[in-house]
């Protein structure tokens, strides 16, 4: 009876570990529309220059890739998330001057990835350029594959004057976060000659970046008394002008630096989307 029982013990030993690596992986992300390999065919890929002259975003690189198929197709959830901007995103310049470029019908949804997926722990997908009867609101929780709304009508109000495409971003890390590439940039102008002017504030030398509730930076010199606050909200202007007190999240170019803040989404999705592109 003992032999038996240690020889069950053993099969048990040798059984358990085998059966458990032999699990499949869940995928965790979905392709956000169907024809998503026909779309991204025709469309502006991930990390092209743009070049186009008479636009504010020639000389920048592209942070997406563009799904070009027809508006009113439906749009999915990549990952189940929480949604954090659902907005219509119009033109409009602030008080000190700068034109924030309409980008249409805006969502972005956080998702947290556990475990880590290719060492992060979390990303935001961006969907841009979308209809107005978008399905979801700020805070609402969804599901891999819900629908969170269409693509908006060719070259009208609701996704921001643009043939009709879908703008799918694949942001590195949670919502609200300090960029490498924005505080690269912040920690350039600090230490040049003019040093970094945010309002009436000039900072220079070495930077201090903290968090501030839920969406503000503190940035102070370490040198002298300056401090200033700057937003991480999202934000649509010209990455070239960009105003001094917002961080451009979601504007869909950037200068070369800034892809390192982005997936390359098509890439992304082959690797662990539930199924292949048609
Ligand atoms: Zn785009």
């Amino acid at each position: 009876m003992r032999t038996r029982i240690s020889v069950l013990c053993a099969i048990l030993l040798v059984q358990t570990p085998a059966r458990e690596s032999i699990a499949p992986a869940q995928p965790v992300f979905a392709y956000p529309c169907d024809d998503y390999a026909l779309g991204l065919r025709r469309g502006t890929k991930f990390g092209t220059l743009i070049q186009s002259k008479g636009t504010p975003f020639s000389g920048t690189w592209h942070l997406a890739d563009d799904l070009a198929l027809a508006a009113g197709t439906p749009v999915r959830a990549i990952a189940a998330g929480v949604v954090r901007y659902s907005d219509f995103s119009p033109t409009w310049t602030d008080a000190k001057g700068f034109v924030h470029w309409n980008l249409g019908n805006v969502i972005v949804i956080e998702h947290e990835l556990k475990p880590e997926l290719e060492s992060l722990a979390a990303v935001c997908s961006f969907y841009v350029h979308m209809a107005a009867d978008r399905r979801v609101e700020v805070g609402e929780l969804v599901e891999r594959g819900q629908l969170i709304g269409r693509i908006g009508a060719d070259r009208s109000e609701e996704n921001g004057r643009y043939p009709a495409h879908l703008h799918l971003g694949i942001h590195r890390g949670a919502y609200v976060q300090i960029t490498p590439a924005f505080e690269r940039s912040l920690v350039r102008a600090a230490a040049s000659k003019q040093g970094l002017r945010l309002g009436d504030v000039v900072l220079r030398g070495e930077l201090e970046l903290r968090r501030s509730g839920d969406s503000d930076v503190l940035i102070s010199s370490k040198s002298g008394p300056e401090k200033a606050l700057l937003s991480l909200l999202v934000g649509s202007t010209a990455p070239k002008d960009p105003p001094a007190d917002i961080m451009n999240w979601c504007e869909g170019y950037g200068p070369k630096e800034t892809l390192a803040d982005w997936l390359e989404p098509s890439k992304f999705l082959a690797r662990h989307a539930a199924r292949a592109a048609k």
